[in-house]
């Protein structure tokens, strides 16, 4: 459940919830009350023991309300207006004794249901398979060691961890915490802070007031800790109230809003026409009023695209889908949309652009340089001075350094094996490794290779508090007891804010004071890492901390300190970056780096893949730069450097301020805003935090850029494919209206019957629509500009198609219904039979005439359909559905005609060979007519 649904209850909701939860009493036992009844401690439970209980509890999720859906969807189906004027026809039908007609009308009707509701099926299943997609992990303690598995798995007894970012996976009553603050709006409706503390409280407390417990789906907005999982799924508090929440906002996309404008108008235009047929039948007189009363029926049903909706509801889930399979899950199916307008992408570095497999290559120390011999996360290393192995003790300080400022962990880590690529852990595959940080980790690695044990570093350390890394502070410190009984602080961060806390360094053992040249020889240093790509962070420690600030340390310890030096990290960029990159500007989407590492860095690495790495700005100009400046400068700058995360809210708001469609990663807590305010908010499914998940629009399951330029692509092939399909869809309804309205005033009466346009409308069309909404991308689609943001489905170009193929099928139809209703009233026909000597051995009839417009009809739409593609550069055979579908459709339509039930069910006549013929030659006018209009068109319109 997100937490975004909070806004569905109201606050006396929240208050009789809190006073309802006083039933359970997990904040008011003594913990030992607690492991006794959970049997449980606090090294959590056994692999096995958490299986069974799995079995036991019910996985940890909050349950939709199944079942009802199908039902819904059923029902949905009859909320057309139109589908109940085909009732009605078919009622008035039989009740006058046109049995026949009645049973067609009321077949079409089961099968118009029938369609919708299976196409709103899938995509229901669709979007809810692409729902559980998005699992949220949990780091817990289980056979004594951390292991981070899917959340849906906890059982109470298990022992979990939680830090900053992350959204509580249960309720669980807290055994340790280091400045834990979380935000319980999912759960009070109160959305200040709640500062946790692990103090045993009294049974009659408030749940607002249960500081030792934090609750699932509740945010971790700072600081950490460890706790034991008590309840959940249903039985957790959220679990109880879920009913409550669960009703997720089911929101329009804006294709589907345009829709249903369009069906408004369109119905306005019929409701004019077939007043206006059917008084003139009603004058004229020829045909009786209950064939008026059908035709005005078969209009309104064949004019109106109501089957448009579901069919674009059904190719946005499937879309969605398909780039779900390229690992860019959408959380928000509208966004789709927005993606093929996007025109500036701004991307972290870390990790998007870069592979964020770290390992420290270089260490300067003693005012000496090391280089760190080995690649990845393998232990085996040497410390190289000039090529020469140099040992570890020179490195050995700045190594501690990082391993004890640090919380990496070792650990196992559930693992996606089953080859679906969707990042979900569906298997009990597990893998051996590091959790935490890749920074952290690249640290970890380099001490161990130099022969530090983590276990046995930290029970020699023992920490005793934390300042947080945050982006913005851009550093961490942690405080330890050193085997002699006093504390001591370790820093690690960003070196120009590691070094202006230090007044000293560490040279062969000795402090030496920092002077103004050291402290630029040291930035130097930083710069040369920097230019060979390398990330760079300081060390520094402070070995007289005091004691009082030793457990609880805030900002002020970190002064004073000991300058150790700096480790340099090489964190290649992923090989697939640089295409993806020239495929984006290709597309007419810029590309801005807004990174935390430095400007050196950040452009050495711009420059390796492909970046035009000019402009760059640093988060200190950008703060000293007023709105306006910034507005003239923002376009041309390809790198932000040292940003803290409120700068890029900033850089999106005068992006989009002048006119841009944003898409903005982002994976840290701080990063939502920005990430949420984003046109398209993208987060890392990998390195993210839940908070900013939550936030986002699209998840990266793999966390890289070049699945950004997928989706982006997908984001367009999906909205060409709904154009192509809507411009099908309405220029063949127009051509079928034209046809009917401008016989009628001819005076030549039904050129079509009502049943014939429903059979054309929702099979030969429908069929073959529908498979456009799975048609490959254009050829050109990457190498066009994005689409303007404020162009809908319908352009200008696409109204005026459906005028003129409305024309041009009326201009090529109507003389094939007055050759084969009058005969010899056309000119010309006599002769054809004289020189061909072909009879087609049938008088002219209505009926004949009906049916040659009908199959007329069908195989027009056959080839309009490949005209629109072709246009995309699609061939015939691009896409196996559409063949298929026409082949159905065809089939079809010669079972209606050479069978004699399709015969009496259609009231159409056999067609001989020489009405095909006339219906070709009409076929080849009307693509001359439709490959001259498109002439005319790329003179006054935009390609599509
Ligand atoms: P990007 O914004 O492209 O992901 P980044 O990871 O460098 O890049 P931040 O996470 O904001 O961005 O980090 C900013 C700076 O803080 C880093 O350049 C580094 O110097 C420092 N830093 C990063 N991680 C840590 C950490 N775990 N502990 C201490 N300092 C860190």
């Amino acid at each position: 459940m997100s937490t975004d649904n909070n806004g569905s209850m109201s606050q006396s909701e929240y208050d009789d919830r809190i006073e309802l939860s006083a039933g359970s009493d997990w904040h008011s036992r003594p913990l030992t009350d607690i492991y006794a009844e959970l049997e449980t401690s606090e090294e959590g439970l056994a692999a096995a023991q958490a299986r069974e209980r799995l079995e036991r509890y019910g996985p940890n999720k909050v349950e939709a309300e199944a079942g009802t859906s199908l039902l819904r969807i059923l029902v949905e189906q009859y909320s057309s207006a139109l589908i109940w004027v085909l009732i009605v026809a078919a009622i008035v039908m039989a009740g006058v004794g046109h049995t026949i007609d009645a049973a067609v009308i009321t077949g079409i009707v089961i099968f118009i249901t029938l369609f919708g509701f299976v196409q709103d099926y899938r995509a229901e299943q669709s979007v809810q398979a692409l729902k559980e997609m998005s699992t949220t992990y949990a780091i817990v303690r289980r056979d004594g060691e951390k292991r981070e598995l899917d959340a849906t798995k906890l059982v109470p007894g298990d022992v979990i961890f939680v830090e900053s970012g992350d959204i509580v996976p249960a309720d669980a009553r807290l055994l340790e915490e280091s400045n834990l603050r979380v935000d319980e709006a999912a759960l009070t409706g109160e959305s200040v802070g709640v500062s946790k503390e692990t103090n045993q409280v009294d049974e009659g407390t408030s749940l607002a007031e249960r500081k030792n417990t934090i609750y699932k789906d509740t945010v971790v907005e700072r600081g950490s800790g460890t706790a034991v999982v008590v309840e959940t799924g249903p039985e957790s508090e959220i679990g109880q109230i879920a009913t409550a929440l669960e009703e997720a906002e089911d929101r329009e996309t804006p294709f589907q809003t345009e829709m249903d404008r369009l069906g408004k108008i369109i119905a306005g235009v019929v409701v004019g026409a077939v007043a206006i047929i059917a008084v003139a039948e009603l004058i004229v007189g020829e045909t009786e009023p209950l064939q008026v009363f059908l035709t005005a029926v078969g209009i309104a049903v064949s004019a109106v695209p109501e089957g448009l909706p579901a069919v674009v509801t059904l190719s946005l889930a499937l879309g969605a889908r398909r780039m779900a399979e390229q690992n860019a899950l959408v959380r928000r199916l509208p966004i789709v949309e927005a993606l093929g307008s996007v025109d500036v992408i701004c991307t972290d570095k870390t990790g998007t652009l870069t592979e964020e497999e770290m390992t420290v290559q270089r260490i300067a120390a003693n005012r000496e340089v090391y280089e760190v011999t080995g690649s990845g996360y393998d232990t085996e290393g040497e410390f190289l001075q000039d090529g020469e192995a140099t040992g570890e003790a020179q490195v050995a300080e700045i190594l501690r350094c990082g391993m004890l400022c640090n919380n990496v962990d070792r650990g196992t880590r559930e693992r996606d094996t089953d080859g679906d690529e969707t990042g979900v852990a569906d298997t009990e595959q597990e893998e051996r490794t590091y959790l935490g940080d890749p920074t952290e980790i690249a640290l970890f690695v380099a001490a161990q290779k130099a022969g530090f044990d983590h276990e046995e570093l930290f029970e020699a350390y023992p920490r005793l508090g934390e300042i947080e890394f945050t982006s913005a502070r851009k550093r961490m410190t942690t405080v330890h007891e050193t085997p002699d009984g006093d504390p001591v602080a370790y820093m690690k961060g960003a070196p120009e804010t590691v070094l202006k806390r230090c007044d000293r360094e560490l040279i062969d053992g000795s402090f030496v004071e920092l002077t103004d040249e050291r402290r630029e020889a040291i930035e130097a240093q930083n710069e040369d890492f920097a230019e060979d790509a390398l990330r760079v962070m300081g060390f520094a420690y402070r070995p007289d901390v005091p004691t009082e600030q030793a457990t609880r340390p805030d900002e002020t310890v970190e002064h004073d300190m000991v300058f150790l030096g700096l480790q340099g990290m090489l964190d290649p960029p992923r090989p697939e970056v640089t295409n993806a990159l020239s495929g984006c500007l290709n597309a007419g989407i810029n590309i801005v780096m807004i990174t935390g590492d430095n400007a050196v860095t950040a452009r050495s690495v711009g420059d390796e893949i492909g970046l035009r790495s000019v402009t760059v700005i640093s988060g200190l100009e950008l703060e000293e730069m007023s709105d306006d400046r910034l507005a003239e400068v923002v376009e041309d700058v390809d790198i932000f450097a040292r940003t803290s995360p409120d700068h890029k809210t900033r850089i999106l708001q005068t992006l989009q301020a002048e006119g841009h469609t944003v898409a903005m990663t982002g994976d840290g807590v701080n990063d939502a805003p920005a990430v949420k305010n984003a046109d398209v908010g993208v987060s890392m499914g990998i390195r993210g935090t839940d908070v900013t998940e939550q936030a986002s629009d699209i998840v990266l399951l793999d966390d890289n850029f070049a699945t950004i330029r997928d989706a982006v692509k997908g984001g367009r092939r999906i909205f060409d494919n709904v154009r192509k399909f809507v411009n099908y869809l309405l220029s063949g309804n127009g051509g079928e209206v034209t046809m009917i309205f401008t016989g009628s005033m001819l005076g030549f009466g039904l050129v079509i019957t009502p049943i014939q346009i429903l059979f054309i409308n929702i099979v030969t069309d429908g069929i073959p629509a529908l498979s456009m909404g799975v048609d490959p991308p254009a050829k050109d689609i990457m190498d066009r500009d994005p689409r303007p943001p404020d162009e809908g489905v319908i352009t200008d170009r696409i109204v005026t198609s459906i005028v003129g193929i409305a024309v041009f099928m009326t201009i090529c139809l109507l003389p094939l219904f007055t050759l084969n209703f009058y005969g010899e009233l056309v000119p010309g026909y006599d002769v054809l039979e004289a020189v061909a000597g072909w009879n087609p051995g049938y008088e002219p009839s209505r009926e004949l005439a009906q049916t040659v417009v009908f199959t007329g009809f069908v195989v027009f739409e056959i080839v309009r359909i490949q005209a629109i593609r072709y246009r995309y550069g699609l061939g015939l055979f691009t896409n196996r559905w559409l063949v298929i579908a026409v082949a159905v459709a065809v089939t079809l339509q010669l079972l209606v005609l050479y069978t004699s039930t399709g015969q009496l069910l259609f009231d159409v006549e056999p067609l001989a060979l020489v009405h095909w013929l006339q219906i070709g030659v009409a076929a080849v006018v009307f693509a001359l007519l439709m490959s001259l209009f498109v002439k005319v068109q790329d003179q006054y319109f935009e390609r599509y």
